[in-house]
């Protein structure tokens, strides 16, 4: 077989967040650069995300009279993260994500419009960017074409890192069918592959006790874990691994034939969840990761229904392109959904969506009742779980439906342990020469930068800087630049 040999200074494996800002950097300091990707487009799971970024201290924030600090956002992130949390590389992130994220993307021409609150931070820090996840990475695609420095390889994906002269010396491209094998040599090697929610395998690998239960894929569809496969050949060291951001309010994709996957929803404001037993378990406006999914998956099974009625599905979302337009909802795509989707019951009374849900009926009626006198007696909140009734309603208007949820993997908080520097660490945390890894591949940054939880836009931000810091180092290592230096802010 022939085998057609390239040579670049660095290579970067993966064209979303981590990948593209890395090879940026590289670029930037005269190295050449080979970027892979295993899909036709650049873009990754980051180009179809939020984009949302957590960084304080913005003038965003300013604008809004929000007072925020590097200190108050690490306060704020370590207690989130519950004891796991990586607090070096949070606080390298969250020092430098004002100049190093926030106005390094606005100089690629990204807009920051809003501000949301989430979970878990003092004060709202979550930024969202115009036209999301997909601006992000358009803009700074854009860039890595004008800067020159980099040839993009799309459509291609490696299936093997070189190991030369026992340091990372390259990669091996999958042949195409019966075509000819590819192999790019280079000084040093990054890998920027993502996570690995899209393969149930290994979601359920690292998490063996959910076996016996339905759990759905969530992410991108090149966040296979393939990455984590080449670097393990290489005897990088993986850590946190049973860290996974699940997300609540998700169903299963019932057009999909095997309905592995799950459609996250927004937008249902006065709804309730219930269990098994047609028992409520948690306060339903903290549906985020941090105690939102630890109480779904106390249950017994670990699903929940989510009841709701005629008039509160008015303005549902479904985080899902079929069910958009662009910026456009497809209102007639929800109603199919809720209408043809196995997983979603509909009754005309709640005695009957009780009986077609299997939970006890009184235990369900009963708590039907109580949240509804809760509403009608004016009270600010419910007294089971003090959730604020402030947006909400009664449950009045048949059709009564029941949306089954069940736990989708959506990120994936653990990796491949790096130092400072994005080196991959072998088991004996001994740095493995010319390997680099950076965004969900190594846990968003450094292994496990978030820790048990995250305040949210605390993936796509650290994936971007840690691609930075590897690049950066990268290219060092093949005798490019300075290294990542960056700016920091100081509280
Ligand atoms: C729907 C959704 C919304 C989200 N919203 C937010 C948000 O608002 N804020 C936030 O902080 N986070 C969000 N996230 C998480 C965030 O998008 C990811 O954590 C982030 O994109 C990770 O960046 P990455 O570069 O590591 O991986 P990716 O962006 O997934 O890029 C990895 C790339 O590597 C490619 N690849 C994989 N294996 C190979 C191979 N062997 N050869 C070549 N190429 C390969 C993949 O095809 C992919 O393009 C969201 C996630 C999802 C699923």
């Amino acid at each position: 077989m022939t085998v057609e040999l390239l040579q670049y200074d660095v290579t970067v494996i993966g064209g979303g967040a981590a990948g593209v800002a890395a090879a940026l950097e590289a670029g930037a300091t005269g190295a050449k650069v080979a970027l892979v990707e295993r899909a036709d487009d650049l873009g990754g799971t980051a180009a179809i995300s939020g984009g949302g970024c957590c960084v304080p201290g913005t003038p965003l924030q300013e604008s809004r009279g929000i007072q925020d600090s590097p200190d108050l956002a690490f306060d704020d992130w370590i207690k989130c993260g519950q004891g796991a949390a990586d607090e070096q590389w949070a606080r390298y992130y969250i020092d430098h994500a004002l100049h190093d994220l926030y106005f390094w993307l606005e100089s690629y021409g990204v807009k920051w419009l809003e501000l949301q609150s989430n979970e878990g931070n003092s004060v709202p820090r979550w930024h969202r960017p115009a036209n999301n996840g997909l601006g992000l990475m358009n803009a700074l695609i854009g860039g890595m074409k004008s800067q020159g420095a980099t040839r993009i390889f799309t459509g291609a994906s490696v299936d093997k890192l070189l190991s030369v002269d026992g340091r990372a010396g390259g990669v091996r491209l999958k042949p195409a069918d019966g075509g000819r094998t590819t192999e790019i040599r280079s000084k040093a090697v990054i890998v920027a592959t993502g996570g690995f929610n899209s393969n149930l395998d290994m979601v359920l690998q690292a998490r063996p006790e959910l076996k016996p239960f339905k759990i759905m894929e969530g992410s991108g569809p090149g966040a296979t874990g393939l990455g984590h496969g080449l670097i393990r050949e290489l005897g990088g060291f993986f850590t946190h691994m049973e860290n996974i951001s699940f997300y609540v309010y998700a169903t299963p994709d019932y057009l999909q034939t095997q309905a592995s996957r799950g459609l996250v929803f927004r937008g249902i404001t006065g709804y309730i969840w219930v269990n098994q037993e047609g028992r409520r378990f948690h306060d339903e406006s903290r549906s985020g990761a941090p105690s939102a999914t630890p109480a779904l998956l106390r249950q017994t099974p670990p699903h929940a229904w989510a009841i709701v009625d005629s008039r509160m599905t008015a303005n549902m979302q479904v985080a899902d392109p079929y069910y958009r337009e662009g910026d456009k909802i497809r209102r007639d795509r929800i109603e199919e959904l809720l209408e043809r989707s196995p997983y979603i019951r509909s009754a005309p009374t709640l005695e009957e969506l009780a009986r077609k849900i299997e939970v006890d009926v009184p235990t369900f009626l009963a708590e039907i009742e109580q949240y509804n006198r809760a509403l009608e007696a004016g009270l600010a909140c419910e007294p089971r779980f003090g959730k604020p009734l402030k947006a909400c309603k009664k449950f009045d208007a048949p059709p009564y439906l029941a949306i089954q949820l069940f736990p989708l993997a959506r990120k994936n908080l653990g990796g491949v342990k790096t130092d400072m520097h994005c080196r991959v660490l072998d088991k004996h945390f001994e740095p493995i020469p010319g390997l680099y890894a950076a965004g969900e591949v190594a846990g968003m940054a450094g292994g496990h930068i978030n820790g048990k939880a995250g305040l949210e836009g605390t993936m796509i931000g650290p994936s971007f800087f840690s691609g930075r810091v590897a690049g950066g180092w990268a290219a060092h290592e093949a005798g490019f630049g300075t290294g990542f230096i960056g700016k920091i802010r100081k509280s």
